[in-house]
């Protein structure tokens, strides 16, 4: 069968042409979408990491900022660092490298970002909001990149099923919240869910976010499938980047999957970079 290879270059490319749209229409208005990066040491990874997110920021007309702190800084030090960022009005976004050093109480720093500048969804407030549709905050950015995926291929939610493999608060249980909204009828599935093939191969949907390397084959899907692989994994054969799925083997018996790599993970930093050109929005709305 022909299954459709779901991208995420092209779903990427169209947010961050529109997120440069507004941003441009803001910045007529004197407005410059700014997000503050907050990073404790200098990690390397974080630092790879933070590179690779200016220079995407950019794609979409969003201005990053760096808010360094020594390897060495207390939580009260980073603490004061939110504060001023949440009461800036030029910062209109605020993103933590994670995890931070040990003596530092991530979770009271999480805590203190104010839920408009909380682009990546950390917050229990944002995450409240993703679960009562208030529109508080902003949705954990894989999460909505998931419906960003289904929606730029035009793969219908109302009325459909879909099986979520994975519970965690920053992907399973928020990207369930989203597919209700989007009126589909969903099963959240995790680690002590008997009969899990039962339950995926009669779902119109599957979308798997376990972090268990290429642990799906064949078995788990049925052919009028989508297939939406989350995971990010190092596959301990070949060491190279690999899915929760096993894609050489199932990516010829579903309708549509996504690849890994190739997939989701572009699609999520495309989705951060129009969180941050939103909450400027809102934020020019309220004056
Ligand atoms: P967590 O470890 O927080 O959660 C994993 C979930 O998978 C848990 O709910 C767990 O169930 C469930 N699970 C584990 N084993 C099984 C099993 N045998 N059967 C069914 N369910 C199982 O992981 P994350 O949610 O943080 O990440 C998941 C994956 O997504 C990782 O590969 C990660 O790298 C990737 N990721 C991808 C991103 C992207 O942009 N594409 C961004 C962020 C992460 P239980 O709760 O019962 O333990």
């Amino acid at each position: 069968m022909s299954t459709i290879l779901l991208e995420g270059a092209p779903v990427a490319q169209a947010l961050y042409e529109k997120a440069a749209r507004t941003s441009a229409g803001l910045q007529a208005q004197g407005v410059n979408p700014v997000v503050a990066l907050v990073r404790v040491g200098e990690n390397p990874a974080d630092i790879s990491y933070e590179n690779s997110i200016k220079k995407n920021m950019s794609k979409g007309g969003v201005s990053a900022v760096t808010a360094g702190l020594a390897q060495s800084a207390s939580t009260e030090q980073v603490l004061e660092t939110i504060h001023t960022l949440n009461e800036s009005p030029i910062v209109h976004g605020i993103m933590l490298f994670r995890p931070m050093p040990e003596q530092i109480d991530g979770e009271t720093i999480r805590h203190a970002i104010h839920p408009a500048k909380d682009v990546d969804g950390i917050t229990d407030m944002s995450l409240g909001g993703v679960f009562t549709g208030s529109g508080i905050g902003f949705a954990p950015c894989t999460a909505q990149a998931v419906i960003e995926m289904l929606d730029y291929y035009g793969i219908d939610l109302q009325g459909r099923s879909v099986a979520v493999v994975g519970r965690s608060l920053v992907i399973g249980r928020p990207v369930s919240m989203l597919l209700l909204e989007k009126n589909a009828t969903v099963t959240l599935c995790h680690s002590r869910t008997p009969k899990l093939m039962d339950v995926t191969k009669r779902a119109d949907i599957v979308v798997t976010a376990t972090g268990r390397a290429k642990a799906y084959g064949p078995e788990y899907f049925a052919p009028h499938q989508t297939v939406i692989d989350v995971g990010i994994n190092t596959d301990p054969g070949s060491g190279k980047l690999c899915g929760d799925v096993d894609f050489a083997a199932v990516s010829t018996k579903v309708s549509a999957i996504t690849p890994v790599p190739g997939g989701l993970g572009a699609v999520t930093t495309a989705v951060l970079v129009s969180h941050v050109v939103e909450a400027a929005k809102k934020a020019a709305e309220r004056g």
